[in-house]
């Protein structure tokens, strides 16, 4: 028997976007857990936003484990919140995600990392130089002493708990980056994104380093702002589509659009202003290769007959992909396939 130091991970009731919260338990198995060993536990949802009236104790629901090379027999647990009688807390947004085996989303997450206030790279006052050289560059004058080490870190991080991370890059301004997470399966990309995201804010604490995961950081100004690119797909989109689907489709998405900034992240009107490859915030618009639409609709989409997926460039670095996914997969279901 081995004794493994499992960590729970769940996310709390903060608003707009929940925070990530967690805590170990020591169990013995005979070998790596699988989800079905796994015990529901519980915590104080006092102390986290999620308590409902009098009584504070919500329940622990594992839905993914994970190893964690980070620790010697580690294991993140991701978990749903529920209330005591096992139903979903009001919280738990994985839980209103229609169950689809044969949705697919890949998420891109931006993110700048910040140390002392600032952007890190950025000198005490003032500003580094302006944005150009920082874009998938390379040197120590672009992406500075530590960053790629921790993106490094992270990747290995991630690739060795079996996130399906697809790759990473230095971003536009400088102190930014990003990592891609694809996944199939209605809820696997975003349970992925969130596991991600555990990992790099983790992994950052002792850089002295925290992770920004606001939209437009740096306020009106030139320098980039961060989103959460949202490709998705369905089965039927990627067999069956066809021209006249894909305009109900949209039609739908535009009908929709105040719902989906709704759940899109936290201030989207400071990102989504027509300038940076962004799209208004107050318009609906899809365009074929087309960086500056709400949804950018890829060249092999229309060559291969309207088939394929596409890409909601709206939702910010900030968003939570269980809404986004929720959302997306929502105004989907009201467009008939038959
Ligand atoms: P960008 O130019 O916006 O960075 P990429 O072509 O690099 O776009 O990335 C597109 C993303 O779309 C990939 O990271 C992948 O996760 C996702 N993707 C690819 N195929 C599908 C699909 N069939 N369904 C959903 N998402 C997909
Ligand atoms: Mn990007
Ligand atoms: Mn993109």
């Amino acid at each position: 028997m081995t004794k493994y130091k499992l960590e729970y991970v769940w996310l709390d009731g903060y608003t707009p976007t929940p925070n990530l919260r967690g805590k170990t338990q020591i169990k013995e198995f005979d070998s790596f857990p699988t989800l079905e060993q796994l015990p529901l536990w519980g915590f104080d949802g006092s102390s986290t936003q999620q308590a409902e009236g009098h009584s504070s104790d919500c329940v622990l629901k594992p839905v993914r484990v994970v190893p964690d090379i980070t620790r010697t027999n580690g294991a993140v647990v991701l978990c749903e919140v529920l209330m005591p009688d096992l139903t979903p807390h009001p919280s738990n947004k994985r839980a209103t995600i229609l169950d689809d085996e044969g949705a697919w989303f890949g998420f891109e997450q931006e993110y700048f990392f910040y140390k002392d206030g600032r952007p890190l790279g950025f000198p005490a006052s003032g500003y580094p130089a302006p944005q150009g050289p920082y874009y998938t560059g390379v040197g120590y004058k672009n992406v500075g002493d530590v960053a790629r080490k921790i993106v490094e870190e992270h990747l290995d991080i991630c690739l060795a708990a079996g996130l399906n991370h697809e790759g990473i890059n230095a971003e536009v301004a400088k102190g930014q980056w990003e990592f891609q997470i694809f996944g199939k399966g209605s809820k696997r990309a975003a349970d992925e994104m969130w596991l991600a995201r555990y990992f790099l804010e983790r992994l950052t604490e002792s850089y002295g380093i925290d992770i920004e995961y606001h939209c437009k950081p740096l306020g009106d100004t030139d320098w980039n702002g961060s989103g959460m690119h949202c490709n998705f797909s369905t089965s039927f989109m990627r067999e069956v589509g066809g021209k006249e689907y894909f305009e109900q489709l949209m039609a739908a998405f535009a009908d929709a659009r105040a719902d989906h900034i709704a759940v899109y992240g936290p201030d989207n009107h400071m990102r989504l202003t027509g300038k940076h490859e962004t799209a208004s915030i107050h318009t609906f618009s899809y365009g074929v290769a087309d960086r500056g639409c709400s949804i950018r609709v890829p060249h092999s989409f229309v060559n291969n007959g309207y088939k394929g997926y596409l890409e909601d460039r709206r939702p910010n670095s900030m968003g939570d992909p269980y809404q986004i996914a929720s959302q997306v997969l929502k105004t989907i279901s009201t467009v008939p396939t038959a």
